[in-house]
């Protein structure tokens, strides 16, 4: 895009396994922007609080837990790393047990104030796509261009499944979907932040469409937005 062109905030929230993260990358490439992938902000809070034995309703551990954490992006030869007090977790957060335990302390009040104040801070300067499930409706109500990304259950589960594949205990197809519609109970339901579509969301099912048909959608609207 051309350097002369404002600077935008771009949102893209949906469930889990909706293509949010590789259309989100992508997206951040082709605009010269930073990528922002806030669940891994939520799998850090969830492993750091496994690590320390706090359970996912323990409102006080939670909140004492989140005063001392120091959760931070760094770019290295591995690409784009989550870092927990200097230690690189990025790997560590990407299980099935740290996906359910992410959406169980991601219901809780202190999880959720600590994290909007550090995704505030991200979204500083624009130039950036924030992929999450609360980003167009309580983090950046005011962001420029906002998406919302769904798609069939089943065809969210098969994307996971492939992902998946040859990995160390990968789970079964009927195991993803199970956990995929535990999860998707979860963010939709919770009181705080729930999962859905902002008022003014531009809303892709990608059930049917590839990764090129919905950037290119994408791009249509936020060309749109930045001249
Ligand atoms: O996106 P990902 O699947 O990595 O997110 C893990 C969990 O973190 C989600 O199931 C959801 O419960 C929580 N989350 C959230 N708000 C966000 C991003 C993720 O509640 N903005």
């Amino acid at each position: 895009m051309n350097k002369n062109t404002k600077l935008l905030l771009i949102t893209i929230d949906g469930p889990a396994g909706a293509g949010k993260t590789t259309v989100s990358k992508i997206l951040a490439e082709r605009l010269g922007y930073k990528y922002i992938d806030t669940g891994a902000l939520y799998r850090g809070v969830a492993y750091e609080a496994k690590k320390s034995n706090i359970s996912s309703d323990d409102d006080a551990g939670l909140e004492k837990l989140c005063a001392t954490l120091c959760l931070e992006f760094i770019r290295n030869e591995n690409g784009l790393r989550l870092f927990s007090n200097q230690i690189d977790i990025s790997d560590e957060i990407r299980t099935p047990e740290m996906s359910m335990l992410a959406s169980a302390v991601s219901a809780r009040k202190a999880v959720r104030e600590y994290l909007l104040s550090r995704q505030k801070e991200l979204g500083k300067g624009k130039g950036a796509v924030f992929e999450g499930r609360d980003m167009g409706t309580v983090v950046f109500p005011l962001a420029d261009v906002k998406f919302y990304l769904d798609a069939s259950v089943k065809t969210r589960a098969k994307r996971r499944y492939k992902e998946l594949i040859g990995k160390k205990d990968s789970p079964t197809l009927e195991e993803i979907e199970d956990d995929i519609k535990h999860r998707d109970e979860n963010d939709k339901n919770r009181k705080l932040a729930p999962l859905k579509a902002a008022e003014d969301a531009i809303i892709i099912d990608s059930t049917e469409l590839g990764i090129d048909a919905v950037v290119n959608h994408m791009l249509s609207h936020i060309i749109n937005c930045s001249s």
